[in-house]
């Protein structure tokens, strides 16, 4: 027999939101001492910004920078109950879901679980490659490439030469441009006795060109800033296969390495349980335009695990923390006014731009029919961050490690975590 997650039995009705991104985060804090009793359940136990994984992954900040416990966001809110858990299954007819603590009812469900890293199916690259879609992958990824540089760097062979990104979104420039810094300003610092010109850099992309959301000359930018940092960029370049030491390609060109960072697509992070109907590719829920799932009154989906079309939007909405928070936004909203007895109302969209930073001074910045490059661009990426970023700590201690390695050109952060795993 399953057991019930021990939570205070509800004076009101039961609102359970399942993950703590952006969305799952901004519904919940806007939720806060209303007249509905809050469950947030999330696997991990803090709220992880994303946007900045890469930096932790090229030791420009340390993991603690960008993450934010739960708890402590919630410390003042007597409605709120948090569970560190891991949502498995959705029955819609007993309005409960059972998790890895046991199960829960609801009277509403948000689902907000994001997404994760898309492989395709294919299980060598899902094994060998790494993903930047926690923490804990973005510093597996740092302590492995510190390892790279370190241990084997001066054997000279290719596999420790090479380091190949998959995937020509903003995640894999942005990943790209921080490792040609890295390679460019810091390395060289470190062991001089290293030639690093030898270390090559791929961005792999099956597009035919980089940033495909953004406008072409946003595009054309971003690889011509790439290409002076020393990247290798491919376009129209599938990867079918990796082993842990060789990227194969489909023409049949192969790349060793023993670095493969895939960023090429996510998948999104479906409970079992819903209607198929209610699910499209990408393992989205399909919502309408108060985001409930199709096919349900009582349950919610948000941000990118949510598929939504509206005029604007005919493909739906980018998958965006903006779009995540503003939905959040709008649910906290609907959600209020149904204790008024209000009919909801339906979510729009603002876009207040979008952005890439592709190294040091090196960034687009797209808003409307405005497009800035470059340093000015940049800034405003640092600022625009900064600004997101939970916690006036958290903020302190990435403006100094920013400010810091701005002037210096260097991180303080290039030592490795082992894990210390006591003997049976
Ligand atoms: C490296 C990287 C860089 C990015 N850069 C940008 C950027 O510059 N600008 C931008 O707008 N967007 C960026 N994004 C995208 C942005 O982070 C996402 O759009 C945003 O996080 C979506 O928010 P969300 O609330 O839908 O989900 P998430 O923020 O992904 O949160 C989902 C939460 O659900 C939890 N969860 C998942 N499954 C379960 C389960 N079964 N049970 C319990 N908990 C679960 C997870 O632990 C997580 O806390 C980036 C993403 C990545 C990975």
């Amino acid at each position: 027999m399953e057991f019930t997650v021990t939570i205070p039995p509800a004076k009101h009705k039961r609102i359970v939101i399942i993950g703590a991104g952006f969305g799952g985060l901004k519904l919940a804090r806007l939720l806060v001492n209303t007249r509905y009793q809050l469950i947030i359940l999330d696997k991990n136990n803090e709220h992880q910004f994303q946007p900045l994984f890469y930096h932790v992954a090229t030791s420009g900040l340390e993991p603690s920078s960008i993450c934010f416990p739960l708890q402590k966001i919630f410390q003042k809110a007597k409605n709120v109950f948090i569970r560190q858990a891991t949502v498995e299954a959705i029955d819609s007819d007993k309005n409960c879901i059972s998790t890895s603590l046991g199960s829960i009812e609801y009277d509403y469900l948000v689902i907000a679980t994001g997404c994760d890293t898309n492989y395709y199916g294919n299980a060598p690259i899902t094994k060998h490659a790494f993903g930047m879609k926690s923490v804990s992958e973005a510093l597996a990824l740092r302590n492995h490439i510190l390892q790279n540089l370190r241990t084997h760097y001066h054997e000279s062979l290719e596999k420790y030469l090479n380091l190949v990104i998959v995937g020509g979104g903003p995640t894999g420039v942005e990943i790209a441009g921080t490792i040609a810094d890295l390679k460019n300003h810091i390395l060289p610092k470190d062991c001089q006795e290293v030639d690093f010109s030898k270390l090559r850099i791929f961005l792999l992309h099956s597009g035919d060109r980089l940033l495909a959301t953004f406008g072409t000359k946003s595009s054309e930018n971003a690889k011509t800033y790439l290409e002076d940092s020393g990247v290798r960029i491919q376009l129209n370049t599938k990867v079918i296969g990796y082993d842990g030491t060789l990227v194969e390609l489909a023409d049949g060109a192969v790349i060793p390495t023993n670095t493969l960072i895939w960023v090429a697509g996510v998948t999104g992070n479906k409970i079992e349980g819903l209607r198929a109907e209610s699910i499209i590719y990408g393992k989205r829920y399909r919502v309408n335009e108060f985001n409930m799932v199709e096919g349900y009154n009582n349950i919610f989906a948000i941000g990118d695990i949510s598929f939504q079309v509206d005029k604007d939007s005919p493909g739906g909405h980018p998958q965006l923390a903006q779009v995540a928070i503003q939905q959040g936004k709008e649910l906290a909203d609907n959600l209020k006014r149904l204790l008024q007895k209000k009919a909801m109302r339906r979510f729009i969209y603002i876009d207040y731009g979008t952005m890439a930073s592709a190294g040091r001074n090196k960034a687009i910045f797209e808003i409307g029919k405005i497009k800035i490059y470059g340093a000015v661009a940049w800034f405003i990426w640092m600022f625009i961050h900064l600004m997101a970023l939970l916690g006036v700590k958290n903020k302190i201690l990435t403006f100094f490690n920013w400010a810091w390695s701005y002037v210096n050109f260097n991180k303080n952060l290039r030592f490795r975590i082992k894990q210390n795993i006591k003997p049976e």
